[in-house]
């Protein structure tokens, strides 16, 4: 068995191993969504609750402020009604007007923040009930994702024990080429060569389409070392029916050399 033949043994149980945990990627990232937005609503709670305490804080503020007013305007109220002289009376009138039209603003100004607080409140109601909705969602998406782990579990620990053995059986250098290119995740870790025309010896790399030096496909065909295709770096496998229709025609054409000597030999 040659190194490229060894590593598409071990390539096609990569390829079923990613086929068979594309659905379970999938759940696994609709799960990460779901986590994503219910963090997202967390944050957005958060801020609501500190926004709601601060002003809660204002407001209470406010309240012993008023209040103090409040009483300090009672205790005035008395002392005026008790007030010996006029003189002694509209001094007592003239400040507890002045407290009056002190606790205005702030009595007006606490109004507009109970109007925000309570906004602020109903917001965080709807924050809190979409946080329990997505939770349920979330569950859901969990719940999915572990029934599609235990779905593919036996069969993607076969495929581990076959890929195992399919490693050990690569030359570590080869092997170290085939995981870097595995760890990029690219579509073509490895990518068949393509006949396009065998008079002309036009052959092109499956993965990017472009045409593939002569001497390439002659080294796969013939001793089947590690290839990658210059262009996109994927590397490079000739299918059995492919070789054989070559190695056949090529067979066929050299008894042809040596009928009609004219005749090149296609891959020498
Ligand atoms: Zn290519």
């Amino acid at each position: 068995m040659t190194v490229t033949a060894k590593l598409l043994r071990l390539y096609l149980v990569d390829k079923q191993l990613r086929g068979l945990s594309s659905r379970l990627r999938a759940s696994e990232a609709y799960l990460g969504e779901q986590d994503k937005l219910l963090s997202e609503l967390d944050a957005k709670a958060s801020t609501l609750v500190t926004q709601i305490r601060s002003l809660e804080a204002t407001l209470k503020n406010d309240e012993v402020e008023v209040q103090s007013m409040d009483e300090r305007a009672a205790l005035l109220r008395e002392r005026m009604n008790n007030a010996q002289t006029s003189k002694e009376h509209s001094a007592f009138l003239t400040e507890i007007s002045t407290i009056k039209a002190d606790k205005a603003p702030i009595e007006e100004r606490m109004l507009v923040a109970m109007t925000k607080l309570d906004a602020l409140r109903a917001e965080a109601e709807a924050i809190e009930a979409q946080k329990a909705e997505r939770v349920g969602v979330r569950q859901v998406a969990s719940n999915e994702r572990d029934a599609r782990a235990a779905e593919i579990k036996d069969r993607v620990d076969e495929l581990k024990k076959q890929r195992d053995v399919a490693k050990e059986d690569v030359p570590p250098p080869a092997l170290l080429i085939y995981e870097q290119r595995l760890a990029l995740n690219v579509e073509y870790v490895m990518a068949a060569v393509e006949e396009q025309d065998r008079r002309n010896m036009e052959y092109t790399c499956t993965a990017c389409y472009t045409h593939l030096p002569i001497e390439q496909v002659s080294v796969l065909l013939k001793r089947g070392d590690l290839t990658k295709c210059p262009t996109c770096s994927a590397i490079l496998y000739i299918e059995d029916h492919l070789r054989e229709d070559i190695t056949g025609s090529d067979k066929k054409s050299r008894k042809r050399s040596a009928a009609a000597p004219a005749s090149h030999d296609d891959f020498g």
